[in-house]
């Protein structure tokens, strides 16, 4: 795009920033050879790029192993698990993600190791787990900080695919948080036009039901149905192991000994003014969504949207003035467990499926009309105006 012309103050700074950001050589991306070159035999082989460590155990389980240093001293361990929604039958709508709780989290869930390896994490400010039932497979994942708590998510993974032990008791109770889930899923706007969407657009294919069944679903289910899927589907070989990250140094142990240090801190000021350097660049180049962004937390929030040379000039004050002791004593006035909270957000509006139809109709009429124009920067404004004048409606 040319650049428009603007006060001679302006235009040197835009041409500076051209020139920083010009190559006089080719670099890689365009030297890169024409792909008639390459050996499709080599180059698709079966293992992913660079994995250190990949194969099928004797019992048929796959795992991928990688050193990765981004970001420095966290391992991510995950087991993922061929079944999803889509391998329900009828009767056992909504039985994998049940399952996903009562491996994990079910209250009197029985298997001894699996609650205390879960039991020992809880207890660690370095280590997470979480799971997430999709519509073909089911992800257990832990973030762990050293080799220890490695052991013990590796243990974990093996214990989920071992042995799945439930009572009807076990069960009756966890169907209960997994209602109240449901219910409070069916309560986010997002997740509501999702499943309309995806009804429409999957009609005639378990995709179009919604993710986890409805309550209905869940409370018919039995213990039977549940260890049937379990046994079906949680076999080694619909299993893999994923390891990637990196093992060097256990940051947040060494945060909860020694505390932030100055090192720490200089590095931090450096990130966080070369964001600040690039974001006052660019500042001329906001998407129009940016733009829009800011403006609904303008009206949202009342948060500033601030002049972006004050905005700079500020960032480079604060963070300068940022010292040691300021940070301390901000996280001992923070960090306490009263200071925490938890914010839900629901719209009041519900949206229909009739509502989405409605729209998708009228746009439908629009176009028979022939009253849509062809979009043009001239009509922009124009177009604008027609937006305008529409009511708005719920969703
Ligand atoms: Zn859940």
């Amino acid at each position: 795009m040319e650049p428009s012309p603007e006060p001679s103050e302006h235009k040197e700074e835009e041409d500076e920033e051209w020139e920083v950001e010009s190559y006089d050589e080719p670099d890689e991306f365009e030297l890169l050879e024409p792909i008639e070159k390459l050996d499709y035999e080599q180059e698709l082989s079966s293992a992913p790029f660079q994995v250190e460590h990949h194969g099928v155990l004797q019992n048929g389980l796959t795992y991928y192993v990688k050193k990765n240093s981004i970001p420095k001293d966290i391992i991510l361990v995950n087991l993922i698990v061929k079944a999803g929604a889509v391998c329900e039958e009828e009767n056992e709508r909504g039985v994998a993600h049940i399952i996903e709780h009562l491996v994990l989290e079910g209250y009197g869930y029985t298997n001894s190791d699996a609650t205390e390896y879960l039991k020992a994490f809880k207890h660690q400010c370095g280590a997470h787990q979480q799971a997430k039932t999709y519509w073909d497979h089911t992800s257990y994942n832990f973030s762990v900080t050293n080799t220890e708590d490695l052991r013990k998510a590796l243990a974990l993974t093996a214990a989920i695919s071992r042995e799945l032990v439930v009572t009807s008791d076990e069960l009756e109770k966890e169907k209960l948080i997994v209602i109240d889930e449901l219910w409070h899923g069916s309560q986010i706007v997002e997740k509501q036009h999702s499943r309309i969407f995806s009804a429409q657009l999957y009609q005639g294919t378990k995709y179009a039901e919604p993710l986890g069944g409805t309550e209905k679903n869940v409370r018919d289910l039995s213990v039977d149905i549940v260890k049937g899927f379990y046994l079906k589907w949680y076999v080694p070989n619909n299993m893999a192991v994923i390891v990637v990250g990196d093992v060097t140094e256990t940051q947040i142990a060494r945060l909860r000994v020694h505390g932030i240090e100055e090192n720490e801190l200089s590095e931090g000021r450096v990130y966080w003014l070369r964001i600040a350097g690039a974001e006052y660049r660019n500042r001329l180049d906001h998407s129009s969504e940016e733009l829009q962004n800011n403006y609904t937390r303008h009206f949202n929030y009342r948060e500033c949207d601030l002049c972006p040379k004050l905005q700079a000039q500020l960032i480079v004050a604060l963070t300068k003035s940022i010292n040691l002791e300021k940070m301390k004593s901000f996280c001992e006035l923070q960090c306490k467990a009263s200071n925490l909270s938890v914010i839900i957000l629901q719209s009041k509006n519900f949206v229909t499926q009739e509502d989405m139809k409605g729209s998708l109709q009228k746009i439908t009429d629009l176009e028979k009309e022939g009253s849509l124009a062809q979009w043009s920067d001239e009509e922009v404004e124009g177009s604008n105006n027609l937006i305008l004048e529409m009511e708005p409606e719920s969703g």
